[in-house]
């Protein structure tokens, strides 16, 4: 019998609703749901392609797998065995380095209900903050920035914002590619209405960027100055708003200070690109009755990217531009749930709901709330510093949920030589080929997206549901599933030591209680209460009924807030928004002689991430059949390069091999690269060979898409 299943798509942070097509236990069609807020039907090329990449269980992970020596071949094992084998190890390093011997490294692409479960079992139990994500290389500069400006994580605009704006700053970001449903909602618009002005900052010439009414072609990581020395032009116009900055700002006298030395001409020189071009964008976007800024990648992957969500969110808030209809700094989320890890605290830094682990108020509310006793002060590590601390055996053991560090992490090298090191590797894991899969002591085979239920939220603070179209193939199970299993033998295995150290006071049913995702959602939703994402009131029974609903929906209310600080008061103690004063910074990784070439890296509009999933859908390779490096053609030719020619790209770290691709859409001295193709698909490995693990100070962020290379032609053998 055909079934049809509502339900979200599982790649980017737009978060669409799907309708699955299912029959005889096969997912057989997709289409948009019609119904959902955040693309009344749309799907782009790849949610349209989701049936192609599970349709014959190809490459799926199907029962655990484990091996006892590090030499030895895994060989399938049942369930039971391979959830003890995995609760020992983790017991045995635990009882004999302590909790911080151990490590969880997850994904953006986990359900909220799975993230919770991971992180309570790290923090809850085990009593280690070592727990942190893939998002910590997507969006970690953004919730840096959002909480040091304006008090707390999390967008205060929403996708009805898209249409109301009157000027739209993109920075660092190609949205046609990444964001594509959301972008079709801003075209339509500007089709509507054409004096809507489009300012673009990117280095390169994207298919946004040439639709732009501005281009701004900055050089790489001059984002800061840009931003400066456009509120520089500001304060000289007089077009900021003295009265919405001294009722609900703090700071601007510092910030003023600084931006003194940011002329509009000194600017535009260290971003090399005219004043006349700066002075407009400036202009544009202070007069605007609505100015919105969309930002990604470009400003997040940098060793300044919080200064550079700064100096952007200082611009609204020296205008007045947030809080109002069609206006504020809008981060887009680039994975599906990047957001619900968030709201679950499953990062190194983070506590549930919002809390900070620094915060000794906020550990005793999670121990109250948690009925444990002793949750560790101690910072855990993100990601960059996790691997590096498996590689100088600090942790013992790492267990890696639904992602690819392999292929995703820069300077990849270090983190091969961190999976040889560790004495124990679980891989939790959908697809049984993925480069990281080879490092795998155990392999947990986890049910994929049409087979598992929870929920997500997307860019817009939007809760939807996940729905299991299908069973998962093989012995596949859904993630909250095999680590509610770890954690309840886990539990019973430390609990002696641990009412010794520091009794917990939960009931006798445990930590992990849990049967099924909803009974998950609604201990995350307890914890919430009181909180600047206060869903008290929303339920999977709301969800149910009413569809997806954006956050805080706190008790008493009848739908979540489309919009924060509407009234002009911050998540801040004193509720006003704090300006910082960033100084522009260069990039890490300085060009020299020997690598004279600025890299940098991006996304395609038809892949995902590693291609886990898009590399099964023949069709999705029309876009961009094969990787390539892009090179200005001046440049190719100067160097006796040609089309289609083998080149070797090296830096300090590490090199690959790809044909060259020339092109006008790069500036001089800039070479180009996807991120996607991966040592899976490339001999050579992929573009994170060559980049740097060069981290933001403040979110820990790695400058993924920028590093010094040398390029030059390919010595076969
Ligand atoms: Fe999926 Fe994003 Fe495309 Fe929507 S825009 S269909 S969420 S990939």
């Amino acid at each position: 019998m055909k079934t049809v299943t509502r339900s979200t798509c599982c790649y980017c942070g737009v978060g669409c609703g799907v309708l699955i097509e299912a029959e005889h236990g096969r997912i057989t069609g997709i289409a948009g749901d019609p119904d959902h807020p955040a693309n009344f039907g749309r799907l782009c090329t790849k949610g349209r392609t989701l049936p192609l990449t599970v349709a014959d269980h190809a490459g799926r992970a199907l029962r655990p797998e484990l091996r006892l020596t590090r030499d030895a071949v895994r060989e399938p094992a049942d369930w039971t065995v391979a959830l003890d084998h995995v609760a020992a190890r983790f017991a045995d390093i635990i009882e004999r380095d302590g909790p911080d011997a151990v490590a969880f490294y997850i994904s953006g692409q986990l359900l909220t209900e799975d993230y919770y479960v991971f992180n309570k079992l790290a923090k809850g139990l085990i009593r280690t903050n070592n727990i942190d994500t893939n998002s910590r290389l997507c969006m970690s500069s953004a919730v840096s920035a959002y909480k040091k400006a304006l008090g707390a994580d999390g967008p205060p605009t929403c996708y009805e914002d898209l249409e109301l704006a009157q000027t739209v700053l993109f920075a660092g970001s190609n949205m046609p590619y990444a964001h594509p449903v959301l972008f079709r909602r801003l075209e339509e618009a500007k089709a509507r209405d054409p004096s809507i002005k489009w300012i673009v900052v990117d280095p390169r010439r994207t298919d946004l960027a040439a639709l732009a009414d501005l281009h701004l072609a900055i050089t790489p990581g001059t984002d800061v100055a840009l931003f400066n020395g456009m509120l520089h032009h500001m304060i000289w116009e007089g077009s900021i708003d003295p009265a919405y900055i001294a009722a609900h700002t703090s700071g601007f006298n510092e910030l003023k200070s600084l931006v003194r030395g940011y002329t509009p001409s000194m600017a535009a020189e260290i971003c090399g690109i005219a004043e006349s071009d700066l002075l407009v964008a400036a202009q544009w976007f202070a007069a605007s009755p609505a100015a919105l800024s969309l930002y990604c990648m470009g400003l997040n992957q940098s060793s300044h990217g919080t200064d550079k969500n700064l100096a952007l969110i200082n611009l609204h808030l020296a205008t007045g531009q947030i809080g109002k209809p069609g206006a504020g700094p809008f981060s887009l989320t680039g994975q599906p749930n990047a957001m619900g890890g968030r709201e679950v605290g499953g990062m190194a830094t983070m506590l549930a709901a919002h809390r900070d682990i620094a915060n000794a108020e906020h550990r005793a509310q999670v121990e109250a709330l948690w009925g444990v006793n002793g949750l560790s002060a101690r910072p855990g590590l993100p990601a960059v510093d996790m691997f590096d601390a498996l590689a100088e055996g600090k942790i013992k053991a790492v267990w890696i949920a639904c992602t690819n560090p392999v292929h995703s992490m820069p300077d990849i090298e270090r983190v091969r030589r961190a999976l040889r090191t560790a004495e124990f590797v679980v891989v939790q894991e959908a697809f049984e080929q993925t480069d990281t899969v080879p490092y795998a002591d155990v392999l947990l085979p986890a049910a994929s997206w049409g087979e598992k239920s929870g929920t997500v939220t997307n860019s817009e603070r939007r809760i939807s549901r996940v729905r299991a179209a299908v069973e998962p193939p093989g012995e596949a199970r859904a993630d909250w599933w095999i680590v509610n299993e770890v954690a309840r033998r886990l539990e019973a295995r430390l609990s002696a030591r641990q009412s010794e150290e520091a009794p917990n006071t939960h009931n006798d049913a445990g930590l992990f209680p849990f049967e099924s995702p909803q009974a998950v959602f609604d201990e995350h939703r307890s914890l919430t209460i009181g909180r600047d994402l206060d869903i008290g009131a929303l339920s999977y029974d709301v969800l149910e009924r009413d569809g997806p609903q954006q956050w805080p929906f706190p008790a008493g209310r009848e739908r979540g807030a489309a919009r924060r600080y509407v009234d002009g008061t911050f998540a801040t103690a004193d509720g006003r928004a704090r300006f910082h004063a960033p100084s522009y910074l260069p990039v890490a990784e300085s060009v020299d002689a020997r690598y004279p070439f600025r890299l940098l890296t991006g996304r395609l509009r038809d892949q995902w991430h590693g291609m886990s999933r898009t590399g099964r859908a023949g069709v999705l390779f029309n876009h961009a059949p094969q990787a390539t490096l892009s090179m200005r053609r001046e440049d190719a030719a100067r160097r006796g390069l040609k089309e289609g020619e083998l080149v070797t790209i090296a830096s300090r770290r590490g090199r690959l091999v790809l044909p060259l691709e020339t092109s006008d859409d790069l500036a001089p001295g800039t070479v180009f690269a996807a991120m996607h193709w991966s040592g899976q698909f490339l001999a050579s490995g992929g573009i994170n060979e060559t980049t740097i693990g060069a981290v933001d100070p403040d979110s820990k962020q790695p400058e993924l898409k920028h590093a010094a290379v040398r390029i030059e032609p390919a010595k076969l053998p």
